[in-house]
């Protein structure tokens, strides 16, 4: 698979995941995306004490840091390295699916990072920053191997022609293979911003989607040091 496992490439920089909301007092592991896929991770038990979610069966515990494979889309089309044809994305679906992979939605992967648990040995999470209306592409390929995505939506994008409407948000989300996360308001350099306009960005985004979408959003930030900053 030529796509690297980290995909770094994006935005800006590394997507990091703020537990913003219900997690976001909580002490995080270290959860870099690593280079290395899933299967790395070692499993110290089968019968997890991860009790705090309910689950239909219990996740597995590893005995090291959770290495959470993160593959990062944008567009689904072509003409630039941050864009991936749906020709493409469809194999690399169909690799996860061909080696046993489980695709983590954003509560999952939530929880997998903050309790350091599994549902699987072989893990990934699927995400496309932007929500460009193109996204609607990967549904029927997400259908097909029984996958998840997670897109993460800059709210202040919404109303431009290639970007999804709030109307393609709901009925991708009503799929059931589909989630959706904050990705700021307007899309901007968050570290060149004073700690209050920050703020708006991250709040107003997920106020946004939080009504209009009935969830408790999370956000996909693009910038590391704000992560390690709100984190800390
Ligand atoms: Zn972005």
């Amino acid at each position: 698979m030529r796509r690297k496992w980290w995909l770094l490439g994006g935005c800006l920089a590394l997507a990091a995941l703020l537990v913003w909301g219900i997690n976001r007092s909580q002490e995080r592991p270290n959860h870099n995306v690593q280079s290395h896929p899933a299967q790395e991770n070692e499993i110290s038990s089968h019968d997890v004490s991860a009790t705090q979610v309910k689950a239909p069966k219990p996740w597995l515990k590893l005995k090291h840091p959770l290495k959470l494979p993160i593959l990062m889309y944008h567009s689904i089309a072509s003409g630039n390295q941050l864009r991936v044809p749906k020709k493409q994305f469809a194999h690399e679906m169909a690799y996860l699916k061909q080696h046993g992979y489980q695709t983590l939605t954003t509560t999952q992967a939530i929880r997998a990072l903050t309790t350091n648990t599994v549902p699987q040995k072989k893990v990934v999470w699927i995400t496309l920053d932007d929500a460009y209306k193109d996204n609607r592409k990967i549904l029927p390929i997400l259908k097909k191997y029984h996958q998840h995505a997670t897109i993460n939506v800059i709210t202040g994008f919404t109303h431009k022609s290639n970007h999804l409407t709030l109307a393609e948000m709901k009925q991708l989300k009503d799929s059931g293979h589909i989630d959706f996360a904050s990705h700021t308001v307007q899309h901007l350099n968050l570290d060149s911003l004073t700690a209050t306009e920050q703020k708006q960005e991250l709040t107003a985004s997920k106020t946004w989607l939080d009504q209009r979408l009935q969830q408790d959003t999370k956000m996909l930030t693009p910038l590391v040091a704000l992560t390690r900053r709100l984190t800390s």
